[in-house]
């Protein structure tokens, strides 16, 4: 656990009255408030002259790293500093690799499998992350997908762990896991990595999301199979997303249908699950159209509004960064049912734009616009 400002003042001279109370030689007014910046960590230990050995023993143990981070390129495994997501956040996702014998031959086969699969995420595309070659002679074409080979895997500085056995597997990730964050053991601090022989599918994807819950940094699957990797990195999502950012959406101009500068223009805030629900009804209407999309902080419509996060400024703002004038002709702007009360506010500071008022559920939008072409 890190140390709170109040446990740093404590041995520091402000604390005890002793004779350089608040000296000020750390560029501090006083201890306490030198107290305060070195538990958010932004000042050095060091500028203060009369830290006590206890203090430096206990900050330096407080402020290390539970667990080693080991980076192929861009790639980190590990670095993680938590039990649960709840206490902070997960930070570098399970990375899930699949080992290729280039001396097998279908090799090429099972790397075009690899190199071909993907999942089209929130703003983001998912692939295998690493391919691991054995026994390769020459490095083949791995398209996108970061490739190393079975000699720099095994020179990497992680515990590997061969699942052979579930029950043993879980404890060495759990008491690995534990040891790291709770006694800060350095013994335990490398990244632990299970590499899974061919088996089972149903077991390998049942075991492997329980390993990606709790708490392998690195999965390595002698089999590649698209149903299982799809399982796997779907779950891998919701585990490391973090549980204090709510998931957002770009802000700016989306296209349906092949608009052109007459379509017409729907507006909503970047919180992601509003973006999809009225994405999939855009997409299925027969009509081009455009969505703006707000940046309010990831909130829902009306959570926005009451945050100050919807403003007709922001509005105002986002049609003027986006360029939608010079693009659209269109002046109406079709918003959220449940932002009705914003009408006036937002047609005195967009006098140039009418605003209707749309539904206030994404499922009504086709009926919406159906009366909205016959009105
Ligand atoms: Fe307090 Fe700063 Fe002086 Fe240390 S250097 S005794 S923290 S005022």
């Amino acid at each position: 656990m890190e140390m709170t400002g109040l446990q740093i003042f404590k041995h520091l001279p402000g604390a005890q009255k002793a004779q350089n109370s608040n000296c000020k030689e750390c560029g501090c007014p006083t201890c306490m408030a030198f107290a305060l910046k070195l538990a958010k960590q932004n000042i050095e230990l060091e500028k203060c002259p009369y830290v006590d050995e206890d203090l430096k023993k206990a900050y330096l143990q407080s402020i290390k790293h539970p667990q080693k981070t080991v980076c192929i390129g861009d790639l980190k495994i590990g670095g993680e500093n938590v039990l649960y997501r709840h206490e902070k956040t997960f930070v570098n996702p399970t990375v899930l690799a699949v080992l290729v014998d280039c001396s097998k031959p279908d090799y090429k086969e099972k790397l075009k499998l690899i190199t071909d699969f993907e999942i089209k995420g929130v703003n983001e595309v998912y692939k295998v992350d690493l391919v691991i070659l054995k026994n390769c002679t020459q490095k083949p074409d791995c398209g996108m997908i970061k490739a190393i080979t079975f000699e720099e895997f095994n020179g990497l500085e992680i515990t590997k762990i061969v699942d052979e056995d579930f029950t043993k597997t879980k404890e060495i990730l759990i008491t690995t896991r534990t040891k790291a964050v709770k006694d800060k053991d350095d013994r335990f601090s490398a990244p632990v990595c299970v590499v899974m022989p061919e088996g089972d599918i149903f077991k390998t994807c049942a075991y492997a999301g329980y390993y990606i819950c709790k708490y392998a940094n690195m999965i390595v699957f002698e089999e590649f199979d698209e149903a299982l990797f799809s399982t796997l990195i779907t779950l891998r999502q919701n585990i490391f997303t973090n549980p204090q950012k709510p998931l957002q959406v770009e802000e700016g101009l989306y296209e349906f249908n092949n608009p052109d500068e007459n379509s017409i223009i729907f507006l909503t805030t970047n919180f992601a699950l509003t973006f999809f629900a009225v994405t999939n009804e855009l997409e299925s209407l027969e009509v081009p159209s455009y969505l703006i999309v707000i940046p309010a902080d990831g909130m829902s419509v009306l959570t926005a509004w009451s945050a100050e996060k919807f403003t007709a400024k922001i509005v105002s703002e986002t049609l003027k960064k986006h360029g939608i004038r010079e693009k659209i002709k269109t002046r109406s702007i079709i918003i959220p049912g449940l932002l009705e009360h914003t009408i006036d506010e937002l047609k005195q500071t967009v006098p140039d734009f009418e605003f209707v008022v749309g539904t206030r559920e994404a499922s009504e939008i086709e009926n919406f616009v159906k009366n909205y072409f016959q009105g």
